[in-house]
């Protein structure tokens, strides 16, 4: 594998900038344990305001922020529901079943990423000693990328509040959502009790989740995170950097979208790509099998990075690839097929 020129592997690789690294340096901190770091509560009351949601909590990562969200929904033994697919249940080493005692109800998705109404209901349990009880469904938008409908969103918190449940956001990229359909974001999480939101995906900063939502839940929350060592002290040089990113990443997240797209209906040319055209900044591309593994090596050894294996591949544009990085990396492709 050469030195990688183009990455498209996960807006998780994105480098604080000359603006960022500044806001960083001149953070004002505290000890944020005691509750002193001006520029964490800073993010904090922006993030809650932001999403118009009572109260918020800056954390490490997205994995303890869904954690903490489950913890703050379900005691031991309880259940909350999720995708098969969902980050949280797939992708997060099973840490509500390990550290909450949480029970994971997995639901098979339908084609186009939601998780049909009729499963959801089943999968609820009745109040009876044989099941654990249900607590918390918890969806995720964008999904691989794709923005599931507000209608949707809808009808589950309806099944929700019907059943007495909580209703959880795995939010990641929730703003490439909301920029995808031009809506505010407040708009976008209304229907969720909890919203978990990346810093370090899209938005750009090198670190730190925000879990935001009703004062209770958040509070449970900020006890968890001091019992999961994710308690810090001087974090505010963090949350400078989130600050930041709100301040100046979230409109621009429109420009990695249509990269994306740029990218999409420049690998479409070639008959042998089946190629998923992009909600956001997520793009799929399936290489036929005759050339799958033939094109992997071609893409490493000339410098593209992307995550998958076998030709099915997972393209993700951000804030470090610009338009020169999505013509170069055509242009390659465009060569393989010479
Ligand atoms: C990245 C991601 C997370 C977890 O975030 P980390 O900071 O990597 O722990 C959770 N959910 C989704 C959908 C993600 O993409």
């Amino acid at each position: 594998m050469n030195a990688i020129r183009h990455d498209f592997r996960s807006d998780t690789v994105t480098k604080p900038g000359a603006g960022m690294r500044a806001a960083m340096a001149e953070a004002e901190v505290g000890d944020d344990v005691f509750g002193d770091d001006p520029s964490v509560n800073r993010l904090e009351q922006r993030m809650a305001a932001m999403l118009d949601k009572q109260a918020a909590l800056f954390v490490p990562s997205g994995t303890m922020s869904n954690l903490l969200a489950l913890m703050s929904h379900c005691g031991r033994g309880d259940e909350f529901i999720a995708g098969q697919k969902a980050h949280l249940y797939v992708n997060e080493a099973g840490g509500a079943a390990v550290l909450g005692s949480i029970q994971p109800q997995p639901i098979a998705h339908q084609p186009d990423g939601t998780m049909a109404l009729g499963d959801i209901e089943d999968a609820i349990k009745p109040d009876d000693n044989h099941y654990a009880r249900t607590r918390v469904i918890a969806l995720e938008n964008t999904f691989g990328g794709r923005v599931l409908p507000m209608g949707y969103m809808q009808a589950v918190a309806g099944i929700a509040q019907r059943h007495g449940l909580g209703l959880h956001l795995d939010g990641a990229r929730a703003f490439n959502a909301s920029v995808a359909l031009g809506m505010d974001i407040a708009d976008f999480v209304t229907p969720f009790d909890t919203v978990s939101i990346c810093l370090s995906k899209g938005l750009g900063a090198p670190v730190g989740s925000v879990l935001v939502g009703r004062a209770d839940l958040i509070e449970k929350a900020r006890r968890n995170r001091k019992m999961l060592g994710g308690g810090l002290r001087q974090s505010g040089i963090l949350a400078a950097a989130g600050l930041y990113a709100l301040e100046h990443h979230v409109a621009r997240l429109a420009d990695d979208h249509r990269r994306a797209r740029q990218l999409a209906e420049g690998l479409a040319r070639h008959a042998a790509l089946k190629v998923d055209m992009p909600d956001t900044n997520i793009l799929w591309v399936n290489a036929d099998a005759d050339i799958a593994e033939r094109f992997d090596t071609y893409l490493a050894d000339n410098g593209i990075a992307v995550i998958g294996r076998y030709g099915q591949q997972r393209w993700v544009t951000h804030l470090d690839v610009d338009d020169e990085d999505v013509a170069g990396a055509l242009d390659v492709v465009n060569r393989f097929f010479l």
